[in-house]
């Protein structure tokens, strides 16, 4: 049945006519000549009712058409297999037209109606023909074939009543048939009833839907004939019902522009979804609000949570965009009407250039701000009406809802572009700021040559130091004053950005007369002023490594900045202030990449070789232990230093590898000298970095059995100052080495800053005196060592500590070593690192050596250093 009613049938039927625009023009055209044909036939002025005469009929027939031009305009929504249609009932009033009235005049209110409908709902003109054409041909079908069934009678007969029902029906199931065909009629302008019921989509819904809505107004029509014409009695009830369903009307009327407001609402929120940013949202939904209420500007001042003030504006006219005060009166809400009474508001009015407004206040959305729209557009006498304010309001509670989520999502984007200690950018800001100063791509060389850009980074010195004596507060107060003096410098074009820690950078455009030296300058000396704090003043310095685009080699920001850093990394092992990049400063680079690959290789060939330095007990006159140090002699460039591949190693996460290298190999020497009869505490060097693991007991636990030798027999060696960055992360690992009975040495002891009270909760047995305070010893003029040494000693006796001195090259360290009650030496003079095979010999020398027995006096009370004095 649909395939047969759909656009492509009817061309298929009239294969005459080609084009849908002609096959529909040609049955609008034939629709109206039908209808006319029609009305000729009817038989003019005959009632089938005794109806109403001169005057009256001029009455009754305005009344009609004022009645179908209600039902037209005011289309009842119902449900239609749970899909909203909407229908309307012009059946009602055209039941006591058609008994009543002579045809001609039915036709001609129902021709009045149409034109008014197609007057106000403005239809295209091809839509109004088809339109006006179904609703013409519609009413005289109706009227033809109620005249040509039923012969007029005094009174309302029930073959009247079942005449009129069926010719309504029939009529209207054939005209929905007939809008279907003809898409674009007007929908709410049927034959009788609704035409095309709007929603529904098939045409057995529209067909159920209309004869559905035709049957109960034609009956309801129906009804009010027969209580009409019952006397004063009926006609009493009539009215009552009359009023009863004007009542209900107006609700159901009410009802359904709520729902309306909230479709057009929606409509301006759907559009606005698409928007994420903060400005383009309110100027979306605000623009949105002011067509909604047709005014001719709406202004919305928003006051985010930073406490900062926007200012939005739409107007329907840019030329007449005004800068005229927005803020009403306090307390101002709801219309503010062209004549108000108040004479502030009508001041308020003036000022603003406006005739009227409408004023919602944000406040009562949880909104911090006011929307004003002024003026309705159709000017003259319209105005803004209660219906508006609604719609207003209701747009903003949901402005306010996006505002202040955009104001989050603003939020977070600064917070994921900014530092928030000294609210300086980031890192992320400066590398796209100087991809923004080296331009594109394409003209980079060119702009080289015109301009030199530069990136300075700049570190602030002995903050470390300021943190560790006063806290991390008076750190963070001393960053901000830096940060407040880098912005207050305001370098032409520059971007002051904070990297990490005590790093900031600035980028410069253009490097001005001043060269970068002048900035380096302006830099350093921003930040050497002390800093005055509530109760302290503190005075740090900077160091600054700089590079520019100067070579015209520089390829991008990531680059430019990678130079800066190389910079300051040389300025730092130079001991230099500042520092402007050079190639060379890369070639330690590459050589370091070169050799992380070799690393990589030897540690996975295990080629790495571990010698033994014999620890001598200067009491026993023997050697007791031995510390492992780790060798590798490169196939191209010979030994290397362990300083600079142990450090590679750490730095590139290779350092487990390593430690697991050394302990195993060491531990397997300690078992194989002990079955020969040496034995000898092995002392192993672990990395900070291996503390991280917290499985490294594990591990060490794993070498210890697979090699067969005791807990007690083995020593961790960390440095001191490793171990003092981090102590809180690494305890519980100490921990659980100490529990093991593993024994722990502070390496390097004295280059760190451990507090006594630090010392006491690590759970070390050893120090190992740092080789500078050793051969410091060797200097007589210098009695300060002597008291270091002296102190160190004293410390380590107080807290049941060991002490190895190591480092010991002279004779005279040695002895005044020996005089301070130093027990336990290392270094050349008591013998090299040497390898595992050659340990054995060289342990049985010196413990046979008589130059190395002899008892050490115990720590004095009496302090030596002062005896020495010349
Ligand atoms: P360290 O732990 O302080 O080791 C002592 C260093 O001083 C060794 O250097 C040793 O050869 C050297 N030395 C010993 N006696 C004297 C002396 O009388 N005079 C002088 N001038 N030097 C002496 P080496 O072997 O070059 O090791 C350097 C550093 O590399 C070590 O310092 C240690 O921190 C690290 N290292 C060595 N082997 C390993 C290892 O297996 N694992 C780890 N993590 N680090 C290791
Ligand atoms: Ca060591
Ligand atoms: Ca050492």
């Amino acid at each position: 049945m649909r395939g047969l009613l759909d656009r492509r049938s009817v061309r298929d039927l009239l294969p005459g006519l080609r084009s849908p625009a002609a096959a529909s023009t040609a049955v609008t055209v034939a629709l109206v000549g039908l209808a006319g044909w029609l009305t000729v036939l009817l038989p003019a002025g005959r009632t089938l009712l005794p109806g109403p005469g001169g005057a009256g009929l001029v009455a009754a027939v305005v009344l009609l058409a004022a009645a179908l031009l209600a039902a037209d305009l005011t289309p009842v929504d119902v449900s239609v297999r749970q899909r909203p249609c909407s229908v309307s009932l012009v059946a009602l009033p055209l039941v006591p037209g058609l008994l009543y009235l002579p045809p001609e005049w039915v036709i001609a209110a129902r021709i009045a109606s149409t034109l008014a409908v197609l007057v106000v709902r403005r239809p295209t003109l091809v839509t109004a023909v088809r339109t006006g054409a179904t609703s013409l041909l519609g009413v005289t079908l109706v009227a033809s074939l109620l005249h040509w069934a039923v012969l007029p009678g005094d009174l309302l007969t029930g073959w009247t009543a079942l005449g009129t029902y069926v010719a309504l029906v029939v009529v209207e199931v054939l005209m929905t048939a007939v809008a279907l065909l003809l898409p674009r009629t007007v929908v709410t302008v049927g034959a009788v009833g609704t035409g095309r019921p709007r929603g529904a989509d098939t045409l057995l819904t529209a067909v159920v839907t209309v004869t559905g809505a035709v049957a109960v107004s034609t009956s309801i029509g129906l009804l009010g004939v027969v209580l009409f014409e019952d006397g004063p009695l009926g006609r009493g009830l009539l009215a009552l019902v009359v009023g009863g369903v004007a009542v209900s009307w107006r609700a159901h009327l009410v009802l359904r522009r709520r729902y309306d407001d909230q479709r057009r609402v929606q409509a301006v929120v759907d559009v606005s979804t698409q928007h994420e940013g903060g400005d383009v949202l309110a100027a979306e939904l605000l623009g949105g609000l002011r067509e909604l209420v047709r005014g001719e500007t709406a202004r919305l001042v928003w006051r985010s949570r930073d406490g900062e003030t926007q200012l939005h504006t739409s107007t329907h006219d840019p030329a007449r965009m005004l800068d005229a005060p927005v803020m009403p009166p306090a307390g101002t809400a709801g219309l503010v009407p062209a004549r108000t009474p108040d004479p502030q508001l009508q001041d308020w009015l003036r000022r603003t250039g406006a005739r009227e407004a409408l004023v919602v206040d944000l406040e009562r959305f949880g909104g911090n701000g006011l929307v004003v729209v002024t003026d309705h557009l159709e000017g003259g006498g319209s105005q803004f009406t209660e219906e508006d304010v609604r719609l207003a309001d209701a747009l903003a509670a949901h402005l306010v809802v996006r505002l202040r989520n955009t104001d989050l999502v603003d939020r977070l984007r600064w917070e994921a572009t900014h530092d928030t200690l000294t609210g300086l950018p980031n890192r992320r800001v400066l590398l796209s700021t100087i991809e923004l100063f080296l331009g594109s791509v394409g003209d980079r060389a060119a702009r080289a040559v015109q301009s030199e850009t530069a990136v300075l980074v700049m570190v602030v010195d002995r903050l470390g130091e300021v943190i560790d004596a006063l806290g991390h507060d008076v750190g963070d107060q001393v960053l901000c004053e830096v940060a407040r003096r880098l912005v207050s410098l305001a370098l032409p074009g520059a971007t002051v950005v904070r990297l990490s820690g005590e790093h900031f950078a600035v980028a410069v455009p253009v490097v001005g007369s001043g060269g970068v030296a002048g900035l380096a300058a302006q830099l350093r000396s921003a930040t050497a002023d002390p800093v005055a704090l509530a109760d302290a003043v503190i005075s740090v310095g900077a160091r600054v490594g700089i590079a520019t685009t100067a070579d015209g080699d520089v390829q991008d920001a990531a680059e430019l900045l990678r130079r800066a850093d190389a910079a300051l990394a040389a300025a730092r092992s130079d001991g230099r202030e500042v520092l402007v990049y050079a190639h060379s400063m890369d070639s330690g680079r590459s050589e370091r990449l070169a050799l992380l690959g070799d690393l990589h290789r030897a540690l996975a060939e295990e080629a790495l070789q571990v010698h033994y330095q014999p620890k001598l007990d200067l009491a026993a006159g023997r050697v007791t232990g031995v510390e492992a140090l780790v060798r590798w002699d490169h196939p191209v460039l010979g030994p290397i230093d362990p300083n600079v591949f142990v450090p590679l190693a750490e730095s590139a996460g290779l350092v487990d590898r390593l430690t697991d290298i050394v302990l195993t190999a060491a531990l397997g020497r300690a078992r194989a000298w002990q079955d020969e009869g040496l034995d000898l505490v092995m002392a192993v060097n672990l990395s900070v970095r291996s503390l991280d693991d917290a499985g490294l007991s594990d591990r060490v636990a794993g070498a210890l059995r697979r090699a067969g030798v005791l807990p007690e027999r083995l020593v961790l060696e960390i440095t001191e100052t490793s171990l003092m960055s981090e102590v809180s992360r690494t305890l519980p690992v100490l921990h659980r080495l100490a529990d093991m009975g593993v024994g722990l040495s502070l390496d390097d002891f004295g280059t760190g800053y451990s507090s006594l009270a630090y010392l006491q909760r690590l759970p070390v047995s050893e120090l190992k005196v740092d080789q500078a305070f050793v051969t410091a010893l060797e200097d007589p003029t210098a009695p300060g060592s002597v008291a270091l040494v002296e102190g160190i000693l004293g410390l380590a006796s107080a807290l049941g500590l060991s002490v190895v001195a190591e480092g010991v090259e002279s004779a005279r360290a040695m002895s005044v070593l020996r005089q301070l009650g130093c027990r336990h030496v290392q270094g050349f003079l008591v013998s090299r690192p040497v390898t595992a095979a050659a340990l054995p010999g060289v342990v049985r020398a010196i413990d046979a050596d008589p130059a190395w027995s002899g008892s050490v006096p115990a720590p004095r009370e009496r302090p030596v250093a002062a005896a020495m004095l010349p």
